[in-house]
């Protein structure tokens, strides 16, 4: 029996809730009537913890996803920072899991994607090529604009058109948005937007219709535009869904080729976003502040990253280094080549557990118990209750945080049932736990 070829489109960051939002507000038309004429169903599903795209991306492409903490995190003994913005790093890590598994792109084609699954037929716009690298931004654009003159005008017009009403639109569009939330505007991060969104996805869907016209298999895009956008708008604002207006016509036109060509389609998300109260606002400090405080230590000795853009020769004498994933703060003490365990951090920086507690903002502290144990504090008599987790999730968080390189002190940002507390500036976030960042949708669509 001849297997079915199969094209995973993936968008990232869109809970389950928030596209079925979109289709009954009329945001995604063609895909609703896709949706109607096929008879499927959309489900709802849970993500992985935390709700990282790398660490889904590393399930889906290889079945595991061990030694990965997220998107960025630190290795004690080498003293080494690691981020998915650094292709080379993720280039590295790839390899080390190629030693135990083959990736399920061997003989297929990989599209805006951090790990390229095995395939050899990646599209080297990956997700460390985006709005996270300067440097790589302007050569991709380059690389998108010298192939488009050359072989497709009408995307060179497109993407040019993009570059325009995208970047008027983002900045009217930020002017709108509350001022409680407004995040300052990076240059760069115009032009990411109108990149990851405008840009890239009519790259790569042209691209994706070649390889579907030679009946590739199978085929991986992530169209990782919406999360972009979603993160510095908010997945409630309408210009947020506007990208997925923007988009419906371009997917559900894949789809149809798709069928056509006899293929199977999974469309699907890796995790959602949960609207956010920035940390920063909340205290009027930032971690670092308060760390400082606490400890009578020299900011300067502290280095944290709440962005995107850092280097390892940032602060290298930093005695603690601040890692901040949306929701998630890891904190490492670079003195200790070890993970310091409860008693050790109690012994050495007496009460900074009890004081990381009482700030406004942090839900849950983390920290090792043991080699078997993972001991979990908060104000509450047991802070994980509010994050609604299942037992099997619980498993999970545990196993996490007990890995190979995970940090001294883990924070979650507190939840009160809708938002959650945000390290970074991030309007909407994921990569750590509660509300809809932990959901996702999945629909397949077999040909016929
Ligand atoms: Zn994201």
């Amino acid at each position: 029996m001849k297997k079915n070829k199969i094209i995973y489109l993936q968008i990232d960051g869109l809970s389950y809730s928030i596209l079925k939002k979109a289709l009954e507000d009329g945001y995604m038309p063609h895909l609703k009537k896709y949706l109607e004429i096929k008879n499927v169903n959309i489900l709802k599903k849970r993500t992985v913890l935390p709700s990282s795209t790398v660490i889904f991306q590393a399930k889906l492409f290889y079945g595991l996803s061990e030694n990965i903490l997220g998107y960025r995190w630190y290795i004690k003994k080498k003293d080494k920072l690691i981020s998915a913005s650094f292709g080379d790093l993720m280039f590295e890590l790839e390899g080390q899991i190629q030693m135990k598994k083959h990736g399920k792109f061997t003989r297929g084609v990989v599209f805006d994607s951090i790990f390229s699954g095995g395939s050899s037929n990646v599209s080297s716009l990956s997700m460390s090529a985006n709005a996270k690298s300067e440097i790589s931004i302007k050569k991709s654009l380059k690389k998108i604009l010298e192939y488009s003159f050359v072989n497709k005008p009408a995307l060179a017009l497109n993407v040019i058109k993009h570059i325009f009403i995208e970047t008027k639109e983002d900045f009217f569009g930020w002017l709108t948005i509350n001022p409680k939330y407004r995040v300052k505007i990076k240059p760069i991060l115009i032009l990411a937007r109108s990149f990851g969104t405008g840009i890239l996805p009519h790259y790569s869907i042209s691209k994706i219709f070649d390889e579907i016209r030679k009946e590739t298999h199978p085929i991986y895009w992530n169209w990782e535009g919406y999360d972009m956008v979603a993160h510095r708008f908010g997945n409630k604002n309408k210009l947020t869904f506007n990208e997925l207006k923007l988009m419906d016509g371009y997917i559900t036109k894949l789809l149809i080729m798709a069928n056509r060509k006899g293929y199977v389609v999974k469309l699907f998300s890796d995790h959602g976003q949960t609207y956010s109260k920035i940390f920063q606002r909340l205290n009027k400090k930032r971690l670092e502040d308060i760390l400082s405080e606490h400890l009578n230590l020299n900011k300067k000795l502290i280095a944290e990253f709440p962005d995107i853009y850092y280097s390892e020769d940032k602060n290298p004498k930093a005695r603690i280094i601040i890692l901040d994933g949306g929701p998630t703060s890891l904190i490492y003490f670079r003195d200790f080549k070890h993970r310091l365990s409860e008693n050790e951090i109690n012994k050495i920086y007496p009460g900074l557990i009890q004081r990381l507690i009482s700030v406004n903002g942090i839900g849950m502290v983390a920290v090792k118990k043991n080699n078997k144990k993972i001991s979990y504090f908060g104000r509450e008599k047991n802070p994980l209750h509010k994050y609604l987790l299942s037992s099997y999730e619980i498993k999970k968080l545990e196993k996490w945080a007990k890995m190979k390189n995970q940090a001294d002190i883990i924070l979650f940002g507190d939840f009160d049932g809708k938002e959650v507390v945000c390290f970074e500036d991030q309007i909407s976030t994921h990569a750590g736990l509660g509300g809809i960042q932990m959901e996702r949708f999945e629909v397949v669509f077999y040909p016929y």
